[in-house]
């Protein structure tokens, strides 16, 4: 086997925080403290080892990243006022419900509620958002380039897979990611006229 040559590529600096490295080899389930120790997709932990794999979250930080807002580009927590989402989508509660995300979201939130759609990742601080933006092509091919503040109150949607114990061989279900779906205090009365519309 050729030896593991740590990257000169910096975690948090020139690579995200969350993304996964080609060393970092993703299998079998386990309890996860990421989600109160319930079964959970798990991975091996070696930022920085290899080659980024820049399409890919790693599983646990990005599981670790949406519960406690840490930014997934440094890794460091994100205070309430410094929270920013580059391609994060605003949908009102009944389109997601009407998309099958019900689910995820609590029942007492109305239908027009406006939620920040931030998928499986956290926002960012503001000064990292910028560099990403500078630095990722991906992100800065995007048509959509502003900024939207995350708000203050989110819920969090844990999705699943279907995996096997590894002992007994029993079909459980394992948390992968963690969706992140913030509440605004808008409202979009006219939330289902949009249901046809994308
Ligand atoms: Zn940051």
């Amino acid at each position: 086997m050729p030896p593991v040559i740590p990257s000169r590529l910096k975690v948090g600096v020139d690579v995200p925080w969350v993304t996964s490295w080609s060393q970092e080899k993703q299998g079998g389930v386990g309890p996860c403290p990421t989600v109160d120790g319930r079964v959970a997709a798990l991975q091996t932990w070696k930022p920085g080892v290899g080659k980024p794999l820049y399409s890919r979250n790693h599983l646990r930080r990005q599981r670790d990243s949406v519960r406690a807002m840490l930014c997934p580009m440094c890794g460091e927590p994100t205070p309430e006022g410094d929270r920013w989402s580059q391609t994060g989508q605003f949908h009102a509660a009944g389109v997601l419900r009407a998309r099958g995300f019900g689910h995820a979201l609590p029942v007492d939130l109305d239908d027009d509620r406006v939620l920040l759609d931030a998928g499986s990742i956290a926002p960012l601080h503001m000064r990292c958002a910028l560099t990403s933006l500078q630095r990722c092509p991906h992100l800065g091919a995007m048509p959509d380039h502003e900024l939207k503040g995350f708000p203050p109150a989110w819920v969090v949607a844990p999705l699943y897979v279907e995996a096997r114990q590894p002992i007994t061989g029993r079909a459980v279900a394992a948390v992968t990611s963690l969706q992140l779906l913030g509440v605004t205090g808008d409202r979009d009365p006219g939330w289902r006229a949009r249901l046809s519309q994308d």
